[in-house]
Parts: structure tokens; sequence; C-alpha cells
């Protein structure tokens, strides 16, 4: 069965082989910022859509709420999920009309949570009291202490804008808004996991870090111009594709990577467990007692996680917006029935049938699941092509937190807090002499390393 063609008045039915939820990001300004981050793909999409306003029309707005409640009747929440680009471009009263949509489409009891990720530069109090009045949950963008934070992160004049991000993150706390930070890892900060860790934790009270990894995957062709920056400045730049493997000097190691993870686990682990929720410890205690959940990058398939382009364009995922990833607009084909669709079905199964042999064999396959496909440009050790980027750092990660993952997946399976751990962490360093090596494996003394407090 398929549903009906007249999206505007047609009836409610949900699709079979739909999902029963999905993720959706709404882009309702496209790629369009008023920030120009260095490392920024998403602004050379701009050129998919030469001489578009890059405007959610309110047709479109209602039309996207009508559907997204639909497609979700049987799901126990729905996520209302803006990004952008920047979504706050767009002004408050878009995102009231949202809430009033939300409320005219909703089925009586249907749970709604709205989230915004956003650059924070432009939000003020009137934001704040909206946000708190309407229970956002607010991303914000934050790549650490001001200096590391501004080596990519400046504005359209190329002026650093870590005043401005602080500043809107205080008007989120001035309104109790729930919010959590997202820091992109890459080459300005990932030689200090502790200290940028630190710094959400201690001097902006974070409780939810997202850590993302900068990955700008390039060409021979187009390393020169990529490494000056995708930014704004689009002329005479590539759109950003996946294709390449090369990667620019912003990009993060591999290796790198792994142990920027290892420094912020290794602080975590003996103060944090159960206060402070970094998604990738959290996604890899989920794999390690088996449950599903936690980042897509590391789940076994993908494929509900889509993108949706201000003009109503549906594409397989965020990191795929570009032409052989679109799977159609919903003003034409309805949502659901582009995300049952079997290019979808496949895009999201693909992850797990194209492992290298290299992962197949790999022991914390069960942990990993490959990473995300975007980034499977490498060459693995056996010499084949669609290795992960990062697969050194995901090998590294992974051992090194084997121990008290398999320790916490024990405790939660006894019915008992994973933060008791930190017990066992405690004495093991009270035994610990000042000068011994650092557990966490970078070869510096205890007493300058994670034992510095
Ligand atoms: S805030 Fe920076 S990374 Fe985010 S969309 Fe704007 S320019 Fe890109
Ligand atoms: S392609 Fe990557 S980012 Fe997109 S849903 Fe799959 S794993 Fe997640
Ligand atoms: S750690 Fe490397 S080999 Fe193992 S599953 Fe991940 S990407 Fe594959």
């Amino acid at each position: 069965m398929g549903i009906s063609a007249d999206l505007e008045a047609g009836p409610v039915l949900t699709l079979p082989g739909a999902p029963l939820a999905f993720h959706l990001m709404a882009k309702p300004t496209g790629a369009v910022c008023n920030l120009d981050c260095e490392y920024c793909f998403f602004l050379s999409k701009e050129m998919l859509y030469p001489g578009s306003r890059f405007r959610m029309a309110q047709e479109l707005q209602e039309n996207y709420i009508r559907q997204l409640l639909e497609a979700h009747q049987r799901a126990p929440e729905v996520i209302v999920a803006w990004q952008g680009g920047e979504p706050t471009i767009m002004g408050l009263d878009f995102f009231r009309r949202s809430i009033e949509l939300q409320r005219q489409y909703a089925r009586p009891d249907q749970r709604i949570l709205n989230t915004l990720q956003t650059n924070g530069t432009l939000l003020d109090d009137e934001w704040g009291a909206f946000l708190k009045q309407n229970d956002f949950l607010v991303g914000i963008s934050i790549d650490g202490p001001r200096e590391i934070h501004d080596t990519y992160r400046v504005s359209k004049g190329g002026k650093p804008t870590f005043d401005r991000v602080i500043r809107g993150l205080n008007y989120l706390k001035d309104h109790d808004v729930e919010w959590n930070v997202l820091t992109t890892l890459h080459a300005a900060n990932g030689d200090h996991g502790t200290r940028v860790y630190r710094f959400l934790r201690d001097e902006l009270g974070a409780t939810f870090i997202q850590f993302i990894p900068i990955i700008e995957r390039t060409t021979a062709e187009a390393i020169e111009i990529a490494d000056a920056g995708w930014g704004g400045h689009v002329e005479g730049r590539p759109l950003y594709t996946q294709h390449g493997n090369l990667v620019t000097k912003r990009s993060i190691g591999a290796e790198q990577y792994g142990r920027f993870l290892i420094d912020v686990f290794e602080d975590w682990v003996r103060r944090d467990i159960g206060t402070v929720y970094v998604q990738m410890f959290d996604t890899a205690l989920a794999n390690w007692v088996g449950e599903p959940g936690g980042m897509c990058v590391h789940a076994e398939t993908c494929g509900l996680q889509l993108a949706l382009e201000h003009n109503g364009d549906l594409y397989c995922c965020d990191h795929f917006v570009e032409p052989d990833y679109l799977l159609g607009n919903i003003t034409q084909t309805p949502m659901q029935e582009l995300i049952a669709s079997s290019k979808q079905v496949a895009f999201g199964t693909d992850k797990r049938d194209t492992l290298t042999q290299y992962c197949l064999d790999c022991d914390v396959r069960f942990a990993c699941h490959g990473g995300c496909p975007k980034d499977r440009f490498a060459s693995s050790p056996y010499g084949e092509p669609g290795q992960h980027y990062l697969c050194p750092g995901y090998k590294l990660f992974f051992h090194h937190v084997e121990a008290p993952m398999r320790a916490m997946a024990a405790l939660l399976a006894a019915d008992r807090a994973p933060a008791e751990l930190m017990r066992a962490y405690a004495s093991d360093d009270a035994a610990r002499g000042r000068n011994d090596p650092c557990p966490c494996g970078s070869g510096r003394k205890w007493k300058r390393c994670h034992g510095a407090g």
C-alpha cells in the first residue's frame, strides 16, 4: 500500500515497512550561516541550490510538521530537530509557528521534543525565554577554551566568536534551558583532551558532551583550496562531496582522535561516571552490554538519521546532502514513503554489508561497527579500499576501554551503578607512585598527567 498523493489533506496512514521512528534534521536556512568556520563543509552546499533564498516557506513548514507527526503516530516520542547552517537566522516567529503547528497536528497524547543545534551567537533574552517555555533541548557548538575555539570558528569577517557564543550560552543558563555541548575535534584541539574536557565540564558546567571528529576529505586537485578553508567563500570552490583519500590540515589525525578520547576517558572514569554524559562513552557501554542506541556511526546499520533541506528535499543523511543521495521531495512524495524506500533501506544496510575483511576480523567490531561510511576512504592493512580513516584511533580507544567497559557492564548486569567503578580507580590510584607512568599510555609520569588533579 502506498500513501495517498493528496499530501495536503490526505488521511493519516502508516506505511507498512516504514520505521516506527526516525531522526530528521531539518535545515530551514539550508546551509546558510552567519559564521564562517574554516572547516565548515556545509556552506559549500549552497551551490546545490543556485539562486535560492534559503528560507523554508510557511507552506512547507506546515507540510513538514504534519508529515513528521503523522509518521510518528506509533512512536513513544517524536523529535522535531532544527539544524543548519544556522537555524536561528529564521527568527523567533518561525519557531513560534512551529510550536503552533505542532499543537494543531499532534494527536492528543503525542510526546514531542524540540531540539535546536546552534552556534549560539544570535541567542538573546527573548530566545532564552521562548526555548525554556517550550522545553527545547539546545545543542551549542563550542570547541574548547577561547584560543582553541577561535582557531577555526570565526565570523564572516574572520573575527573570533568565543565571546559571542558564551554570551548566547549564558542566556540559556539564565533561563534554565536544557543544553548540551557539541565539540568538534580537529588539529587545534586534538592534542588537548583533558584540557578541553575540563573546560567544558568545569568552566561551562556542561553535563552532556558530544565530540565530533572533523575529517575534511579532499582530493589532490582540491587540497590547496580545501586547506584554505571551505567556509563561506563558495566562489571558485568545489562542492564538498565524498571524494578523495586526502584530508585537510585542519582534520584530526586518526591516532590523535583515539588518544584524545583516551585522555578524556581517564579523567571521566575517575570522577564523572553518572554525572557527566559523554556520548561516545555511553555508546561504547551500550555496545558492550549489547543494547541498541547511541551514535549511528557505531551502530551496525544506519539510515534513520535523515536531512531535510529548506525546499523539502529529503537526503539519506546530513552528511550526504549531495545529488546522489537525494531521496525526493516531501511535497511530491510522502516523507514516510521516501524513508521506507529501497534506496534508503540499502543506504542503511550498506553500512554493515560493505565492511572490509579487516573489519570483519576485528575483535572490537561489536563496539565500532566500522564507523560512518562517509569516512571509509582509507586502505586497510590487508590493502583493501573502504577502511575507515579513523580505524587506528578507534582500535586504540576501544582496546583501552575494554576492561572498564567490561567492569561497568558487569555492574549493570548485577543491578548496580557503573559509578561504583570510580572506587576501584581511586584505590588503584592511591597505590600508584607519583613518578609511575600514567595508565593513560601517554608516556608521561602520573603526577604530570592524569594524576595532576
Ligand atoms: S556555525 Fe560554523 S560549522 Fe556551523 S554551520 Fe555555521 S559556519 Fe558551519
Ligand atoms: S551515514 Fe554516517 S552519519 Fe549518516 S546515519 Fe550513517 S553512520 Fe550516521
Ligand atoms: S576498529 Fe577498525 S577494523 Fe575494527 S571495526 Fe572499527 S574500523 Fe573496523
